[in-house]
């Protein structure tokens, strides 16, 4: 069973808040932004992200289950791309899956704690990952919770990170993208970009 993109809510923003708005309402962004919980390999999307490594030959964690689903042909066509670097992007067909794009990108790892680095590539991730789907023409992209499995990133600080390189990237680009969907897979992270989600998509 996949999940069609029609009928994914649509986050709507709501007023107020513990903390106050990182960034005012723009309305031109109203209607773009999801919060889905389940499995990536679902969602009939033009691209998903994959948070890959950097032999993009296939991991465990999204990336196994991204791999199990594509099928084989995706391993053939990522091996044909010599790796990608931490903070790149590199994009494929999507194979067996229902999207058509799968967008391979490399956290950081952060096992040995978050510093400016961390943090810059984890940014990197995100916007060189929007930047691949619309230059493909993608226009709608499903992101997993980057590098806050098997790569150690905290979880509490990477949603921010992909909550404003998102938000930065549509204040610039909104024309080109329908819909951005945070795709979280643990209750935990559903928590976090439940609470957060209002800071950087405001309703005022
Ligand atoms: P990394 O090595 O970048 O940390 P992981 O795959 O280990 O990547 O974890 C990234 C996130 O993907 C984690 O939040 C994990 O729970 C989540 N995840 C695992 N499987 C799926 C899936 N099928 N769909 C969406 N997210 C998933």
């Amino acid at each position: 069973s996949t999940e069609s993109l029609d009928k994914i809510p649509v986050w709507t923003p709501t007023a107020g808040g513990s903390e106050p708005n990182r960034y005012q309402r723009n309305e031109k962004l109203d209607g773009k932004i999801s919060l889905y919980s389940g499995d990536i390999t679902k969602l009939e999307i033009d691209a998903i992200v994959n948070a890959a490594n950097k032999t993009l030959l296939g991991g465990g964690g999204v990336d196994g289950a991204i791999h199990r689903v594509a099928g084989p042909l995706l391993k053939k066509e990522c091996a044909s791309l010599h790796g990608c670097e931490t903070g790149e992007a590199k994009i494929t067909c999507g194979y067996g899956l229902p999207a058509k794009y799968v967008i391979h990108t490399v956290g950081p790892i952060a096992q040995g704690g978050v510093g400016e680095e961390q943090k810059k590539a984890l940014r990197s991730c995100y916007k060189n990952s929007l930047t691949t789907a619309t230059e493909n023409g993608a226009r709608s992209v499903a992101f997993p919770c980057i590098s806050t499995g098997i790569y150690g990133y905290p979880p509490e600080q990477a949603v921010h990170e992909a909550l404003a390189t998102v938000r930065e990237y549509l204040d610039a680009h909104h024309d080109k993208l329908d819909r951005v969907i945070f795709c979280v897979f643990l209750p935990k992270d559903k928590e976090l970009y439940h609470q957060n989600l209002p800071l950087y998509f405001p309703a005022e």
